[in-house]
């Protein structure tokens, strides 16, 4: 197997999706977050394993060049890695507002959070047998993943995040060791904390990813099309100027990559220009929107994104998840982004001289 940097750099404009897709109706109910497993036992274990494979096969299928797990194997992409942890009780919750957004029942830190075993390790090896792409797995960013706690033990959401930071370096290092060439923080948080994102959260992303040889990228959107996230939206006025905050801090940090919401979004184009030199995954596809883009549509995004991004840092992707889709928008979706992608590629090249 080649290394992944390599081979992503053979690939002029790598197509890739942020992280969810839809899971197969066997596994669980079709276009519902926190759907609950339909299997048990040995059963889901080989279910999981069967609907990774099917996630792959579907994303080479489609020409999608850096290949995800379509978090398959989890149900939600920040509780299912809490779930693996000690310190924080399931049982004992608390209602709080995410990302002073929305009221949710969460489980509560009541004692020191540590990582006992791996959480997702052996998922990224059996996705690693199932192509000779690139892979990516993501996991929760640090103060993500503070805000879907109730914290009753360290009192402190810094100290919380800097212990989430190391749990989630460990895990990073053996994601990495079995085979993940890119390793990405999931920080939607970081459009909504701006001062606790200048003051600690991207240095606790940089903890994450201290010491890696893999690629590392933070994801940081709007959220997926749920009621809570479009109702918040409407509230955010003609132009989303939150990354104006986290980029310059981005550009300065240790993280190879930024994902950002694009296509359909109300964020300026422009803004993209305060994380140059950075590789940008490019937001190209809307996941709220049941409409599979045009070709067309998609190269336009593109296009006007390569004002901002050299092309050869350009990486063609959606906003963010796609499990709350059917599952034959969103395949039809990944069809559609390669086949922009194509519309560009050939554009450049045949400008080369
Ligand atoms: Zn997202």
């Amino acid at each position: 197997m080649t290394s992944g940097e390599s081979s992503i750099m053979r690939t002029f404009l790598p197509t890739s999706i942020v992280g969810s897709l839809p899971k197969p109706s066997w596994l669980a109910e079709p276009e519902t977050l926190w759907s609950p497993w339909k299997l048990e036992g040995d059963a889901l274990v080989e279910g999981k394993q069967d609907a990774l494979r099917i996630a792959a096969h579907e994303q080479r299928r489609r020409g999608i060049d850096i290949v995800s797990d379509g978090e398959q194997t989890r149900q939600h992409f920040v509780t299912t890695f809490i779930e693996h942890l000690t310190g924080v009780d399931f049982e004992q919750r608390e209602t709080v507002r995410i990302r002073n957004r929305y009221d949710a029942s969460v489980p509560t830190v009541v004692g020191t959070v540590s990582r006992d075993e791996p959480v997702f390790v052996d998922h990224a090896a059996f996705l690693r047998q199932q192509t000779d792409q690139p892979i990516k797995w993501a996991l929760p960013g640090p103060m993500t993943m503070i805000d879907t706690l109730y914290d009753r033990h360290y009192k402190s959401r810094e100290k919380l995040a800097w212990e989430f930071a190391t749990i989630l370096n460990q895990e990073a290092r053996e994601l990495e060791a079995a085979g993940v060439d890119i390793i990405q923080f999931d920080e939607p948080a970081f459009n909504v904390f701006h001062d606790e994102v200048q003051d600690w959260g991207v240095a606790t992303l940089e903890r994450a990813a201290e010491g890696l040889r893999a690629e590392t990228a933070v994801h940081i959107c709007y959220g997926y099309g749920i009621k809570a996230n479009t109702d918040w939206k409407a509230t955010l006025g003609p132009q989303w100027r939150q990354y104006e905050r986290s980029f310059p801090l981005l550009q300065r940090s240790t993280i190879d990559i930024v994902s950002l919401e694009c296509h359909h979004s109300h964020v300026p184009m422009d803004l993209i220009e305060l994380v140059r030199g950075k590789k940008v995954m490019l937001g190209a596809i809307d996941v709220a929107s049941e409409t599979i883009e045009t070709p067309e549509e998609i190269a336009d995004t593109l296009r006007r994104a390569l004002q901002f991004v050299d092309a050869d840092k350009l990486v063609p992707s959606t906003n963010c998840g796609m499990a709350p889709l059917s599952r034959s928008v969103a395949l039809g979706k990944l069809s559609a982004l390669r086949a922009g992608t194509d519309i560009i590629r050939e554009e450049l090249t045949a400008a080369k001289p």
